[in-house]
């Protein structure tokens, strides 16, 4: 650790950073930033850099309210899009109380927790997620609808398109923050765009998708354009996904790797499986925060809607993808209900704890779903025992407001808060008259 601080001051001094970044999330998914002066930051490793907490969304009780920042050294980073003038860094913290105890509300400190549980069971957890997002001319609607840059599709190559440039640029801006990516592609709406991440520990993981997100913004705004990760921004294209790959490793060895088991899945990541699939709906409503995502869940065009796993089968929640032989190493199971407006380190703590709950109760995985799950009848579905993700935040929040899996996760203080913000969001909802129901009742009514 010591040798880590040292390193950030001495590349502080030798690259003349001017200013370095505090960033942490608050529990909606919202990254939260405060500059400090160079001078600063040697006070801010022994101390952290005090700040009311109760200012920030779900962070503290207003009884509670001063925490500290902590910055973590081993995520110090030079901020590409600053430029060379007047460089500036930032660093993730960890947030805790006044006596120096981790802030119980601090998604980084929930995610830990899960992962400290893993750990003690000798597991690593790994993730990439494959990311989603609309690329538009600009945050304005035009008829009340956004406006995509391009009108292209699925791994269409735009001659001189936006949406080329715009991922050449922001690919070239993640490496230089230490983020690999392995793949990046025009996506199936218009202007929509896909950009997979390598895998990484989780705890990396979550914080790579938060510089992520800045990334694109901020390229998008440089290129002229604005980037959304809404979940479903437009009623007639498909919505953002953050299909995840989760896999676990024991040592160097990966835990999901079974030469002999269907699909090269071991009895470990079978459970796993289970275990997601049996938790699904519980997690939904942080997996799937918004009244938005929902739209997405039930719009089709390869989101998932049922709870049902498979190998090669797109409508399925959860994925068993193929891999090359002799790669046993690539293991992993892909998580597709995730948008990319989820809070990832929540996301990735609750998926976490359904996996492990399902090898510590040892749960059997059902049968595989091989057609298209949305193709069948309800009564078919019935009778294959699938049943389906919630249909609105209202659904999600009444099955998560019962789950002890979630409360034991989040902790109570993140689970409350949780449940009322949502629940107000929903309220705010459903209060409302739209424009389906003028346009659908009045000139009839
Ligand atoms: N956009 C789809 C979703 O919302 C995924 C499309 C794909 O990658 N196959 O999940
Ligand atoms: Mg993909
Ligand atoms: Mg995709
Ligand atoms: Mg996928």
């Amino acid at each position: 650790m010591d040798k880590q601080r040292d390193f950030v001051l001495r590349t502080i001094e030798e690259r003349g950073v001017k200013f370095v970044r505090l960033w942490f999330t608050d529990v909606v998914g919202t990254l939260k930033s405060v500059a400090l002066a160079p001078a600063e930051v040697e006070g801010a490793f022994s101390e952290g850099v005090g700040f009311d907490g109760s200012a920030i969304e779900g962070l503290a009780r207003s009884s509670e309210a001063d925490v500290l920042a902590h910055p973590d050294p081993t995520t110090f980073q030079i901020l590409p899009w600053r430029g060379e003038i007047d460089p500036t860094a930032r660093m993730f913290c960890d947030i805790t109380t006044p006596d120096g105890q981790p802030a119980v509300a601090d998604p980084r400190n929930v995610l830990k927790r899960a992962l400290a549980k893993a750990n003690d069971r000798g597991f690593t957890f790994y993730t990439h997620p494959e990311i989603e997002f609309y690329l538009l001319k600009s945050s304005e609607l035009v008829d009340g609808q956004p406006v995509p840059v391009d009108k292209a599709g699925y791994f269409d190559n735009v001659p001189g398109g936006t949406a080329h440039d715009f991922r050449r640029r922001a690919v070239r801006m993640l490496e230089d923050l230490s983020i690999s990516v392995e793949f990046s592609h025009h996506e199936g709406g218009p202007g929509q765009n896909e950009i997979d991440l390598r895998y990484a520990d989780a705890l990396t993981m979550a914080d790579n998708i938060m510089t992520f997100r800045t990334v694109v913004k901020e390229v998008a705004i440089e290129q002229g354009s604005y980037a959304t990760f809404m979940p479903k921004p437009f009623t007639d294209h498909p919505g953002s996904g953050m299909h995840t790959h989760l896999s676990l490793f024991e040592g160097d060895v990966n835990a999901f790797y079974d030469a002999g088991g269907q699909y090269q899945l071991s009895a470990i990541g079978r459970q796993f499986v289970a275990g997601l699939l049996r938790h699904a709906p519980e997690v939904t409503a942080v997996t799937n925060q918004f009244v938005n995502s929902y739209k997405r869940l039930w719009g089709g065009d390869e989101a998932p809607s049922y709870i049902t796993w498979g190998h090669n089968n797109r409508s399925a929640l959860v994925r068993v993808p193929l891999y090359k032989p002799g790669k046993g190493n690539s293991a992993r199971v892909e998580y597709r209900g995730l948008d990319s407006a989820v809070n990832p380190y929540l996301g990735f703590a609750l998926l976490l704890a359904a996996g492990l709950k399902g090898i510590e109760e040892g749960y059997e995985l059902p049968p595989e779903a091989e057609g298209d799950v949305w193709s069948l009848t309800s009564a078919e579905r019935r009778a294959l025992g699938y049943d389906r993700l919630p249909g609105s935040l209202d659904e999600a929040l009444r099955l998560m407001e019962h789950s002890e899996l979630v409360a034991e996760t989040l902790g109570e203080q993140v689970f409350e808060y949780v449940l009322l913000n949502k629940r107000r969001e929903w309220n705010d909802y459903r209060s409302r008259v739209t424009p389906f129901e003028l346009e659908s009742n009045l000139e009839i009514l």
